[in-house]
């Protein structure tokens, strides 16, 4: 049933905005400290910038732009109607400095913060923003190794945070059998009351006999183990096992949040405050025994891919020869940008989980050829729960170029018609076509050599700032991560008047539209080919 919540701000717009970072808080591992997901990917600097972010969003009037820089508001200027009414640029530091040192002294002073790529811009979604990514990647995965089914497959991963919570519900959805090593207990409870894990144990033994069953039967299942990856991982490889697919989303990329070996999360906790260099030198060795597990299994058949959290580097850095694990982006997700297809996603900012089904049948209707799509809105329907209030509902749905922009406009109709109870926020994951360069990641390996070119991301966010969106963030990688990453995020809210359906046609076909010109610009046939059909002018 609907709950209408009060309007606080001057307009739809800069409520619904405000509605998307109180979403975010909502959804964060760590409210307390603002954080997010990711170790420390924050939604705002300090509790202090939050209240006058909150009280600035109330103020803005339609024809203003707030700036925010690393989570701190800074002021309001007179822009005028088609400029975005917030943008903001978080942990972006000059190239020489960009090192984990600097950012980590900057923070001590209260001069930065790292928004990981959807926390600092108010875009987060919950688990569910990576769940259809990692369902993607793990279909992928049984395209190419399995004949096209995870059925008695086991794959073996660590980390039940707020993206690697998606694991073990994704794994089910693909077919697979899911067993979810993580250090923290917290944790484990959060993702099964959520319904994305079934059940869990502390028992090697008993965590084994579980997945041996549900392998047998060929009946996807998902287990959770507390423990320690670095010692779980070495256990199992020590009775002889061999899982089917390897993986990892501890927060490997910043040391000080992964739990060494021997210590409870709440000791690593401690030991980060009273003497973070020991910390990170504990975890250091324990990456390296549990990379030196992933690769053994690798030699043994297994397949092993790094799932985007720097664990390569980290143990690289010990002399592990960690990249002969490949990435899973290169393989399995790059042929989907090329085609602008992505992680793309809408809140309902009514609050009305029927504003998300009503949208849902809109992109089953109008997208019938979108196979992505086809198979995940009715899996998404049946398996993800949306939050419960203040949270918003929310669906991801991965749509290509041109597809996003017409949605958004066919709901920004149902808006005015008043099909749907409030306005909707569109977005996306910056881990998109048109949205990141990252060399370790999104654009390892590219075909021209171009991967830590990082102008495209910022040609993105000029260019969506140009079209009108509502909010468009720079972002650059910040403590582990800094460094490494360059990315843009960006937000157009469909409110039903005439202007938002301009303004959600050219945002979203310059979004996806620079994202496919430069996979062409790189050297890919498919991506020209997609921007030759989109009709966009391109000098390729
Ligand atoms: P998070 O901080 O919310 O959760 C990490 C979890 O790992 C925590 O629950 C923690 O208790 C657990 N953990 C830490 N050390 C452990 C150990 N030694 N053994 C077992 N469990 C351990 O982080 P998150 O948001 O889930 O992100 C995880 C990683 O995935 C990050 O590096 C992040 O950058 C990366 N990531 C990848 C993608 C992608 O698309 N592939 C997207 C976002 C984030």
């Amino acid at each position: 049933m609907a709950v209408v919540r009060p309007r606080r701000c001057r307009g739809p717009r800069q409520e619904t905005l405000l509605r998307m970072l109180e979403n975010t808080l909502h959804h964060a591992e760590r409210p307390d400290e603002l954080i997010v997901y990711a170790g420390l990917a924050k939604a705002a600097r300090d509790h202090a910038a939050l209240a006058t972010t909150i009280t600035a969003l109330r103020e803005l009037d339609e024809n203003e732009t707030l700036v925010i820089q690393s989570g701190k508001p800074i002021g309001v200027f007179p822009t005028g109607p088609s400029a975005p009414l917030v943008l903001m640029a978080t942990s972006n530091l000059i190239g020489r400095w960009a090192t984990a040192e600097h950012f980590y002294e900057l923070e001590r002073r209260g001069l930065i913060m790292w928004g990981g790529y959807t926390a600092g811009d108010w875009q987060y979604i919950g688990s569910q923003g990576i769940l259809q990514g990692t369902y993607q990647t793990l279909s992928a995965v049984a395209d190419e190794h399995f004949g096209g089914d995870l059925a008695g497959r086991l794959v073996v991963t660590a980390g039940l945070g707020g993206m690697g919570g998606a694991q073990p519900l994704a794994t089910y959805l693909a077919g697979g059998v899911a067993l979810c090593v993580e250090a923290d207990s917290d944790r484990i409870a959060r993702r099964i009351g959520s319904g994305y894990l079934e059940r869990a144990t502390d028992s090697l033994d008993e965590a084994l006999d579980w997945v041996a069953e549900r392998q047998r039967a060929e009946q996807p299942a998902s287990v959770g183990l507390l423990g320690n990856a670095a010692e779980a991982l070495p256990a199992m490889r020590a009775r002889g096992l061999v899982p089917d697919v390897v993986t990892d989303q501890t927060p490997a990329h910043d040391l000080r949040y992964y739990v060494p070996v021997g210590m409870s999360p709440q000791e690593a906790a401690e030991l980060r405050e009273s003497d973070p260099d020991e910390l990170v030198r504990r975890a250091r060795d324990a990456v390296a025994e549990h990379v030196r597990c992933m690769l053994d299994w690798q030699d043994a058949g297994a397949v092993v891919f790094e799932y985007g959290n720097n664990i390569r580097a980290q143990a690289a850095a010990s002399g592990v020869d960690a990249f002969r694990i490949p990435i899973f982006m290169e393989r399995y997700i790059r042929p989907l940008f090329c085609r602008g297809l992505g992680p793309f996603r809408w809140v309902a900012a009514s609050g009305d989980p029927a504003d998300i089904d009503r949208i849902d049948e809109i992109v089953t209707r109008e997208f019938p050829g979108n196979p992505l799509a086809g198979r995940w809105i009715p899996l998404a329907r049946r398996y993800v729960r949306q939050p419960e209030e203040p949270g918003l509902p929310a669906r991801i749905s991965w749509l290509a170029h041109g597809e996003r922009a017409r949605l958004a406009v066919l709901v920004n109709d149902a808006v005015r018609r008043g099909d749907l109870n409030g306005p909707v926020a569109f977005t996306r994951d910056h881990l998109d076509a048109g949205g990141v360069s990252q060399p370790l990641r999104e654009t390892e390996n590219m075909p021209d050599g171009s991967d830590a070119v990082s102008d495209w991301p910022l040609l993105n966010a000029l260019l969506t700032a140009g079209s009108g969106a509502d909010l468009v963030a720079i972002h650059a990688g910040g403590g582990g991560y800094a460094g490494y990453m360059q990315s843009a995020g960006v937000t157009a809210i469909a409110d039903g008047t005439r202007a938002a359906g301009e303004r959600l046609s050219a945002v979203l076909t310059a979004d996806t539209g620079i994202g496919i010109m430069r996979y062409a610009d790189a050297g890919y046939e498919t991506a020209a080919g997609a921007v030759r059909e989109s009709g966009l002018r391109w000098f390729g």
